[in-house]
């Protein structure tokens, strides 16, 4: 058998995924590193998926998702429905996102820190991840000067995250509107994933689509994080118009369509109201304040949205996997390493306030004390 040497086999893996591993069969752990929110999906939305299966709605979608899907999403997104494509999960969209734009010797330039899957799909599309750094004296938010500057003849894309995973960092406008003149100034794409758009406790989500430049955009979203529906996989897609066929043909190929029975749940999740979205929002930040409460000296940088937060370890002298691994023997609680979302995150630790107000001021305690 030839010896494989694929860019699969060559994936970068996750340091969580050894936290995970320890973890594992130890039932007193206290878990703050699932990115998930801990809500049932809210029961509108299951009878929806029951009541549209019973009806037939189990055979496949089109590529680019149900046409009352599109509908909605767009409605939602402000947008026409042509630019929407129904992805399985918002990693579907972002997968479809670089894949339409990103070739061989290509540059993208990706946040640090930044979620991991983003560096994997680069390098899956063999393009070459450049970071542009977010450092806690910048409020964990992009400096221009550093995007201008990293900024070369190769940059296809940029990807931004906006509320951020894993710091709750909000775009403000001016930034969002600056990022979206230099991608149109340099003809280059902007990916902004705004999978927690919905998850914001203080100021407001700025959509990078606020601003125009739809020929350069593509916006990552989906049920996932606002209406707790990770386990549904139904992510959406705002296309620039000219390329939203191809992110149309790409699904055929990977998953032919996300999931009929799901996109029906969509539907009755967009047509259930905010309500459902409003208390889970309100949830993460009243244990967002408990976090702040507790690890306030360690937090450098309030999170504004999402449900995490990045604390600094540095004081410790331990670099964040070796941290991670005594938090979990000496104080049962698992985090996840900052290394995990680029290599100027090392002096971090991301806690997710994914769990039950009692556990999670137990866990957040812990980690006071082995802060010292
Ligand atoms: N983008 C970010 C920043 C995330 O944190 C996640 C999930 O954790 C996703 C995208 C993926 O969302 P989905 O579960 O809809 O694929």
């Amino acid at each position: 058998m030839k010896p494989a040497s694929t860019r699969a086999e060559g994936l970068p893996r996750s340091a969580i995924r050894e936290i995970m591993i320890l973890a594992a069969g130890r039932p007193e752990v206290i878990h703050l590193e699932v990115g998930e929110p801990d809500a049932a999906t809210p029961l509108h939305i299951i009878e929806g998926a029951f009541e549209a299966a019973r009806k037939g709605w189990t055979r496949y979608a089109p590529n680019a998702g149900l046409p009352s899907l599109r509908k909605r999403v767009a409605a939602r997104a402000k947008v026409t429905e042509d630019r929407i494509v129904i992805t399985t999960g918002a990693v579907g969209g972002l997968f479809s996102a670089l894949m339409s734009v990103l070739d061989p010797g290509d540059e993208i330039l990706i946040p640090d820190p930044g979620w991991p899957n983003y560096a994997a799909i680069a390098h899956l599309a063999g393009a070459e991840v450049v970071r542009f750094p977010m450092p806690a004296s910048r409020g964990f938010l992009p400096d221009m000067a550093d995007i201008r500057r990293l900024t070369t003849a190769k940059t296809k894309a940029i990807l931004v995250n906006t509320p951020g995973n894993p710091t709750g960092a909000l775009f403000p406008p001016r930034l969002m509107q600056e990022l979206v003149e230099h991608v149109r100034a340099n003809g280059l794409y902007l990916v902004s994933d705004e999978v927690y758009e919905d998850m914001v406790f203080e100021g407001e989500h700025v959509s990078a689509g606020s601003f125009g430049a739809e020929e350069n955009m593509f916006i990552v979203t989906g049920a996932s994080k606002s209406f707790a529906m990770t386990g549904w996989r139904l992510g959406w897609l705002v296309c620039p118009p000219q390329l939203a066929g191809v992110a149309t043909a790409l699904q055929e190929p990977t998953t032919s369509c996300a999931s009929t029975i799901s996109q029906k749940a969509g539907e009755a999740a967009l047509d259930g109201g905010e309500a459902a979205v409003r208390d889970l929002c309100a949830k993460f930040k009243r244990r967002r304040d408990l976090a702040v409460e507790i690890l306030r000296k360690y937090i450098p940088v309030v999170p504004a949205g999402a449900f995490y937060a990045f604390v600094d370890i540095s004081h410790t002298g331990q670099d964040s996997l070796k941290f991670c691994k005594r938090l979990l023997a000496e104080k049962s609680v698992a985090a996840v390493p900052g290394i995990t979302f680029g290599p100027q995150s090392d002096r971090y630790i991301r806690i997710a306030f994914t769990i039950n107000d009692a556990d999670l001021r137990k866990g957040l305690e812990r980690i006071a004390e082995q802060l010292g």
